[in-house]
């Protein structure tokens, strides 16, 4: 089984179709939606977290873009800006995975993907805006896939 994050981009055409309905239902893989903005008539967008065999994401992925969602695969929901960062270890304060964690020799704060469960809770408490978004973080530097 593969496990993967992705945020899509509605447009307002297919902002109104039952894509993901569909997607899950055609594809059967699991979604975890994360944060969702749908408006009728406005453009959407949605990240979530899918879940299936490597055969099933991709198809899943293919059907998605043949309906017209634009999709980015972030590896996680945000960005670290590590030369933004101070190592106040606010981050790692509050982290309840242990992804980021405040090393007791350097005194700075390490990230380790692989444990992040995208609560975003890290977000929140940096006060130096040196973790961002991934949706702001594309608003900001217009990312393509
Ligand atoms: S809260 Fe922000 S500035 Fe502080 S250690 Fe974490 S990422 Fe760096
Ligand atoms: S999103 Fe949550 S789990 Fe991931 S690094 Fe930030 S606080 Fe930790």
């Amino acid at each position: 089984m593969a496990f993967k994050s992705i945020l899509l981009r509605f447009s307002r055409e297919c902002v109104g179709e039952p894509v993901i309905s569909n997607l899950v239902r055609k594809h059967g893989i699991e979604i975890n939606i994360l944060r969702a903005r749908i408006h009728p008539s406005e453009e959407g967008r949605m990240l979530a977290q899918v879940n299936g065999s490597e055969d099933q994401i991709s198809a899943a992925l293919e059907y998605l873009s043949s309906s017209g969602v634009e999709i980015h695969l972030p590896e996680s929901s945000f960005i670290w800006r590590e030369k933004k960062c101070v190592h106040c270890g606010a981050c790692a304060g509050i982290c309840p995975s242990g992804a980021f964690t405040l090393c007791s020799e350097t005194f700075e704060v390490e990230f380790d993907i692989s444990k992040c469960i995208l609560c975003e809770l890290c977000i929140e408490v940096c006060y130096y805006s040196a973790i961002q978004s991934v949706e702001d973080y594309i608003e900001t530097r217009g990312v393509k896939k």
